[in-house]
């Protein structure tokens, strides 16, 4: 395999988008700066981009506060926002594989996956929204005492929206799906990794016929147009997924500045517990599927593998034996399961893990070192006999790294899984309707996986218990981060019988 990365394959498409977008105008940072962005295949630049921070994102904001107030966007009637989302999502369709290979070639992560799931999925949650916004509506009231009360269903306003670098297109429709179905309007940071496709799918929401500074994106740093977002006067709204760390900052910057409601969607550490009952084969691909699915960098990762002490052994010569098999490359290759990690920062963490996992005397299984010797490439690796104090059953470890640990009964894993700050989600492995109920009503998580993993429909919502987050994306759940009800009450002129 290493050999196989030295020749790369060229990307299908070239840069076109590189500024900001504000008020419907592509346009430089206002300091002049740019940054570059990285080929993780090879640590070299891409393209420099626009490089945002407080003054960009104060003209942003200046731009979708005006869109809000004055219109169109939440002026137009919900059927025409509705047609604008169904326009954008044909135009992804029709621009599939340009997206897709932008998202690979900032990313890293396998063309396969890009082209065939994220960005279809893409445009299906972009019309799955599209279908929510002309059916918000409030309630009438029944209260006591002379008086006619409705709710209105309102967009809150300006949504500040920041997002990671794991999945740059679906963390974008995630915030903006819903956020524009409900007629509000948008300044989106993307992470400083991967500012490619935002900046792309902005382009093709212009073409649909979104007025400008509906949503304005901002290419820049966290600590300065991100944090400028988040404690701007005003922003209505702030939605954020990234790291617990980060996390906490956004909330004490919404905080301290206009109270700004705010969703988060955080780290994880979720288990994956394989019952004495499993089928080992199918539960030794699900559960490597669910470590190692995008290079083991997603939030909901079962990075805890937890197999019953019967089928221990049998499950862990085959586990191995499955990573061992895992091809990892070039991710504009087919056939390729694995590309390289998203930069160095994020290379260099995951080898300290897996150097911490051999320190803290775990069994290294297989991999454990870097593949080839340019790019961010790591070797599928697995660790044995983990126990539940070592760092590596505790930290989020963000890469190709599967920790398995033995258990006997199902209250004892029950008690382990949930020895966590975190609850993102959690995977069960059974053929009992018993374990199953009582597993997925025991684990404290947000999501739970049974027989299956990383389920992404639009209407199911996603959303962490504990430190991994506070509120739920997707699904009609998501709209009410986006909505706030106005109580109207009138006096009724008549006596109520
Ligand atoms: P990761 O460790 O996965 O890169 P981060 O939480 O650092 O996760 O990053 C997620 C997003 O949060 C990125 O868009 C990043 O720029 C942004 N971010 C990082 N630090 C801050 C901060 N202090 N204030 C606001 N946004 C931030």
């Amino acid at each position: 395999t290493a050999a196989a990365l030295e020749e790369l394959i060229a990307p299908p498409i070239h840069i076109s988008y590189t500024q900001n977008l504000i008020n419907g105008q592509f346009v430089d940072a206002a300091s002049g700066k740019t940054f570059p962005t990285i080929d993780p295949r090879t640590g070299e630049v891409i393209a420099h981009v626009a490089e945002g921070d407080a003054e960009d994102v104060n003209r942003a904001v200046a731009a979708a506060r005006k869109a809000f107030d004055e219109g169109p966007w939440p002026k137009m009637t919900a059927y025409e926002r509705s047609r604008i989302l169904l326009k954008f999502a044909d135009l992804v369709e029709k621009h599939n594989d340009e997206l897709a290979a932008l998202e690979t070639w900032n990313n890293g992560k396998p063309f396969e996956q890009a082209s065939k799931a994220e960005v279809p999925m893409f445009a299906r949650l972009f019309r799955y929204y599209a279908g929510w916004a002309d059916k918000i509506h409030g309630l009438t009231v029944p209260a006591d005492g002379q008086y006619h009360v409705q709710t209105l269903h309102e967009p809150i306003g300006v949504a500040g929206q920041i997002i990671p670098w794991n999945f740059p297109l679906l963390m974008f429709a995630w915030k903006v799906g819903p956020a524009l179905a409900s007629g509000n309007t948008i300044v989106l940071k993307t992470a400083e990794q991967t500012p490619l496709t935002a900046l792309y799918a902005a382009k093709l929401f212009q073409e649909a016929g979104l007025p400008p500074g509906v949503l304005n994106v901002v290419s820049g740093f966290g600590p300065t147009a991100g944090a400028a977002l988040a404690s701007h006067m005003d922003v209505d709204k702030v939605a954020f997924t990234g790291s617990t760390a980060t996390g906490k900052i956004i909330l004490e910057l919404a905080a301290r500045s206009n109270l700004k409601p705010v969703t988060l969607e955080l780290g994880g550490k979720s288990p994956f517990i394989v019952c004495e009952d499993a089928d080992v084969d199918k539960a030794v691909e699900l559960a490597h599927f669910a470590l190692f699915f995008n290079q083991g960098q997603c939030c909901c990762a079962g990075s805890r593998t937890f197999v019953h002490e019967r089928v221990y052994d049998e499950f862990l010569e085959k586990a191995k034996a499955r990573a061992s098999r895992r091809t990892v490359g070039d991710p504009f290759k087919k056939g390729i399961e694995q590309g390289p990690q998203i930069d160095e920062e994020q290379f260099q963490k995951v080898l300290g893990y897996i150097k911490s996992g051999i320190e803290s005397n775990a069994t290294l299984e297989c991999g454990g070192d870097r593949l080839g010797s340019k790019g961010y490439f790591i070797q599928p690796t697995v660790f044995s006999n983990v126990q539940d104090d070592m760092l590596i059953a505790k930290e989020e470890i963000f890469g190709p790294v599967q920790s398995i640990l033995k258990f006997k009964d199902l209250n004892e894993v029950i008690r382990r899984a949930n020895t966590t700050n975190y609850g993102l989600a959690a995977g069960v492995f059974t053929k009992s309707l018993d374990a199953a109920n009582t597993l997925s009503r025991a684990l404290r998580a947000g999501t739970v996986w049974v027989n299956c993993f990383d389920v992404f429909d639009a209407a199911i919502p996603f959303g962490g218990y504990k430190m991994s987050g506070i509120g739920r994306e997707k699904g009609v759940y998501s709209l009410k981060n986006y909505l706030q009800a106005r109580a109207v009450n009138g006096q009724l002129g008549v006596r109520r019988r």
